[in-house]
């Protein structure tokens, strides 16, 4: 049996045109435009395309898009500065700070310094609480992702195993709460698990969050099993040039499953395109509208 690919590509461009359409409907609605500002300290080649990329897409999308450079040397007190302006901004719906942070920085302080209302990265404390007990909140961008793809895979999520491997705020804690909401039986599995092989035998879906290439070998997949592959690990390439290997070793992984996402062209684009989403939520939360009716 080969895998069906679920293509995070073709979908997450989906979800930014639904996204750009909605934009119009909550100007009409709003008068004003949803607003994004992206905050970029030092200068990390990775997080320059990352936020090269998502000042793209929000302008695709219809939506004000900024950018807040600061230098790797800033202070704790002048970037929490930067979001207490940034929580004032009326325009401004949507928060985020690029992470990582340089080392004198405490990044749990800057994310729990942000407005919650504002936290279109999910990560603030409220957020994550509210995520917990099962309430309306601003969801992590990925792990909001990786539920998009189930859906529209239409892989069956109500009454399932569910194997999330990771459990960091950013990605195995939300997913495992989506997943438990959506009513899957969910096991979390992390650095002190025993027989990581053993409970991917169990699980109808399986969500590798960890950051080590190729960990979740084809052998340990239960026949049919959805497989979601967020590791994204750049690895030395043919010529001199990198290349990206996910969490999961595709080409064993690909012969047992019943669906899984390539690395790249995943889950990795749908985070952009859930970061859109959520500040168009929080656009119209902020303006008092129900976004389900833009
Ligand atoms: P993290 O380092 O914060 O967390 C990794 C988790 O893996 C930890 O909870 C740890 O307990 C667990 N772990 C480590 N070794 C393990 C092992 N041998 N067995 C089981 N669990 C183990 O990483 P993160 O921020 O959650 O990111 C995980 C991966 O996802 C990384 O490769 C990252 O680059 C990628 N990622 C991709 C996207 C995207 O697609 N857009 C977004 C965020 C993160």
């Amino acid at each position: 049996m080969t895998a069906t690919l679920i293509d995070g590509k073709a979908i997450a461009a989906g979800l930014r045109a639904e996204v750009a359409a909605r934009v119009k409907s909550f100007h009409a609605k709003a008068g004003r435009l949803p607003g994004l500002t992206v905050v970029l300290v030092g200068d990390d080649p990775a997080s320059e395309v990352y936020v090269r990329n998502k000042g793209i897409q929000t302008r695709e999308a219809g939506m004000i898009s900024d950018e807040i450079r600061l230098p790797g040397s800033i202070s704790q007190a002048e970037l929490l500065a930067v979001v207490r302006k940034l929580n004032e901004d009326d325009a401004v719906d949507g928060i985020l700070v690029q992470m990582p942070l340089p080392k004198q920085i405490d990044a749990n302080a800057v994310i729990a310094a942000i407005d919650p209302a504002k936290d279109v990265d999910g990560l603030h404390p409220v957020n994550a609480g509210k995520l917990a007990q099962g309430m309306k909140a601003l969801t992590p961008c990925t792990p909001l992702g990786c539920m998009i793809l189930l859906e529209k895979s239409g892989v069956k999520v109500a009454g399932s195993n569910a194997l999330v491997i990771g459990r960091s705020i950013l990605v195995g804690r939300p997913v495992a709460a989506l997943l438990l909401a959506a009513n899957a039986t969910v096991t979390i599995a992390h650095s002190q698990s025993r027989d990581l092989a053993a409970l991917c035998r169990q699980a109808d879906i399986v969500v590798a969050a960890v950051g080590r290439p190729e960990l979740v070998r084809g052998e340990w997949i239960r026949p049919g099993a959805c497989v979601l592959d967020v590791g994204i690990n750049r690895m030395p390439g043919e010529g001199g040039k990198s290349k990206l290997i996910g969490d999961v070793h595709f080409a064993s992984a690909r012969e047992v499953a019943g669906q899984i996402t390539p690395v790249p062209g995943g889950v990795g684009p749908m985070t952009i395109a859930c970061l859109l989403q959520n500040t168009l939520t929080a656009a119209c939360w902020r303006s008092g509208i129900d976004p389900e009716t833009v």
